[in-house]
C-alpha cells in the first residue's frame, strides 16, 4: 500500500542534532532532504568572502542585499559518502560553512528580511512535489504552514554546546573551547527568537521533541513513529 507523500517540518533551537535525524528520516522513507541551515550558512559565506561587512565585522546589509541576485546554492549528493553536500556558486562549501567563523555570523545574515525571502521562496519551490523533509527554525511557522508534519525538536544549551564541541574537536578543530561554543549557541538562541522577521517559535500544531537524555537511535525510532502514524492517516486511498 503506498502512501501519500507529504511535507515533514523539523524546526528548532542550533545544535539539537535536527539535521542527523532529519536525514536518517529522509533516507529511510525515500524523501529528499534539504538542510535550511545551510543555506543560510552559504549566504553568510558569500558574504564574509565578498568583504561584504562593516569595519565593525558586522554584515553590511545593503551591499548583501544588492547581491542576492548573485547567489546560487544547490545541493549534490557526494558519490562517495553517499551525503548532500552545499554547493555556493558551483563550488563544493560543505565544510567551510560549519566554521565558527560562519556560525559567528549567521544569525545577523539570517536576521536581513530580503535573505530570507530569497531564501523561503527557493525552500517553497523544492517543497512542491512534496516527499520532502526540510530543517530549519521557520519551516513550521513560514515556509509550510500547512505540512503535515511539524517537529520542534529542543535540549538544553550546555547539552547542545557540549555536542557541537565534540563535533568540531572531531574534526580537528583543537582550539575553539566549549565555553566558546557555549556562548555562540546561547546568543543565536537569543538572536533566533527575538529577531523581528519570522523568529524560531513552535508552530501550534508541532509535536515538541525533547532530546536532551535521549540517544540518537531512541530520537530517530520517535520520529519514525511518528511519521507512521501521521502519515497512514493521510493515506490517500489510491491503493
Ligand atoms: O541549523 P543551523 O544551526 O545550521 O542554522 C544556522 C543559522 O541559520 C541559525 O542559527 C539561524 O540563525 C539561521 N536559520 C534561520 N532559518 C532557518 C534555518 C537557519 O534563520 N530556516
Amino acid at each position: 500500500m503506498e502512501r501519500k507523500r507529504i511535507i515533514i517540518a523539523i524546526d528548532g533551537f542550533s545544535s539539537t542534532g535536527k539535521s542527523t535525524m532529519a536525514k536518517t528520516l529522509a533516507r529511510r522513507i525515500g524523501y529528499a532532504y534539504i538542510d535550511t541551515g545551510a543555506m543560510y550558512r552559504a549566504v553568510t559565506l558569500f558574504a564574509l568572502d565578498n568583504g561584504l561587512t562593516n569595519g565593525d565585522g558586522t554584515v553590511n546589509e545593503t551591499a548583501l542585499t544588492a547581491q542576492l541576485g548573485e547567489i546560487a546554492i544547490t545541493f549534490n549528493v557526494n558519490p562517495t559518502t553517499g551525503q548532500s553536500e552545499t554547493y555556493l556558486n558551483g563550488q563544493c562549501v560543505e565544510r567551510e560553512i560549519r566554521s565558527m567563523r560562519v556560525s559567528s555570523m549567521v544569525s545577523q545574515v539570517a536576521k536581513i528580511a530580503a535573505v530570507r525571502r530569497a531564501l523561503v521562496a527557493q525552500q517553497q519551490a523544492m517543497g512542491r512535489s512534496k516527499g520532502i523533509v526540510m530543517d530549519g527554525r521557520d519551516i513550521g511557522t513560514v515556509v509550510f504552514p500547512d505540512a503535515e508534519m511539524k517537529v520542534y525538536v529542543t535540549a538544553s544549551a550546555e547539552t547542545r554546546a557540549h555536542r557541537r564541541h565534540d563535533e568540531l574537536v572531531a574534526k580537528g578543530d583543537t582550539s575553539t573551547t566549549y565555553e566558546e561554543v557555549l556562548h555562540n549557541v546561547m546568543e543565536r538562541d537569543r538572536i533566533d527568537t527575538t529577531r523581528a522577521e519570522s523568529p524560531l517559535r513552535k508552530a501550534d500544531d508541532a509535536y515538541t521533541l525533547d532530546n536532551s537524555h535521549m540517544t540518537i537511535a531512541e530520537q530517530d525510532q520517535w520520529l519514525i513513529d511518528l511519521y507512521d502514524k501521521i502519515s497512514e492517516g493521510t493515506n490517500d486511498g489510491n491503493n
